[in-house]
């Protein structure tokens, strides 16, 4: 078994309504495996119906949000925030998308109000970070990566949270939807530098804690290999963890 466990996690994005994500968990090959934990952030819509499928099942997988406001309620027009979340049985967030960066313009302290608001509000945060194409290929990966994550490591909330209700997902962007995925090599190799600097800051313990996972075109043809590497704890999964058979076959190399 892996030191920190596996977390897989499935990011459905702007796909599968109620009625195709009742359909996914009836169909998906679900069994309990020691240390794992399996995780789906359905859309907004889709979330009563996930919940309600997985607890009908007796599939233990959680179900998160993609997104949430930092504020708890008010006029924001368009929004959901956590105690809304809460009511219907969300713990669980995830932050900081590369997709959230891109298109809808969250910066590095809109995402860091967020992860703060939800940890303070009780929530467990995937918070993703990554480098886009000419970052890497200009040798910037690790300055690029600290600065997504600096302000986060600064922060008292964050830092005790790190490792108990906060962990990362490193995700190239280049990697996302693109059907290239980062080597075990690169990926081995960003995600123990990520570590190391969780631990020139935050201490050795608490680097240990913290999960990492890679994110980038993983599918069941690759997954072994990454899982192999000593600082990957797990996938979060895109493309692939939209059809009950691919996402399956990731939790059975698991
Ligand atoms: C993602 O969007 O988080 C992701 C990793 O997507 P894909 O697996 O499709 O590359």
């Amino acid at each position: 078994m892996k030191p920190r466990g596996v977390l897989l996690a499935g990011n459905w994005k702007m796909n599968h309504g109620p009625a195709a994500a009742r359909g996914f968990f009836e169909a998906l090959p679900w069994s309990g495996k020691e240390g794992a934990i399996m995780r789906i952030y359905p859309s907004f819509l889709a979330l009563p119906t996930a919940l309600d499928a997985v607890k009908t099942g007796g599939k233990k997988i959680e179900i998160g949000a993609q997104n949430f406001h930092a504020e708890k309620s008010g006029a924001f027009t368009g929004e959901v925030s956590g105690p809304m979340l809460q009511e219907i049985g969300i713990r669980q967030v995830l932050l900081g998308h590369s997709e959230r960066r891109q298109y809808f313009a969250e910066t590095p302290p809109l995402i860091l109000k967020k992860t703060v608001s939800a940890l303070q509000q009780g929530f467990e945060v995937l918070l993703c970070i990554g480098e886009t194409l000419d970052e890497r290929n200009g040798g910037q990966t690790l300055s690029v990566l600290t600065h997504q994550l600096e302000s986060t490591l600064a922060d008292p909330t964050c830092a005790a949270a790190f490792g108990k209700t906060l962990h990362l997902a490193y995700e190239p962007v280049w990697a996302i939807g693109t059907g290239v995925t980062a080597t075990p090599t690169q990926a081995q190799e960003t995600h123990a530098s990520l570590r190391g600097l969780i631990s020139r800051t935050l201490g050795q313990d608490i680097a240990n804690a913290v999960r990492i996972l890679y994110g980038g075109s993983v599918t069941p043809a690759n997954f072994a290999e990454l899982l192999a590497c000593p600082d990957i704890d797990g996938g979060l999964v895109g493309g692939a963890s939209l059809k009950p058979d691919s996402f399956g076959a990731l939790w059975s190399l698991i």
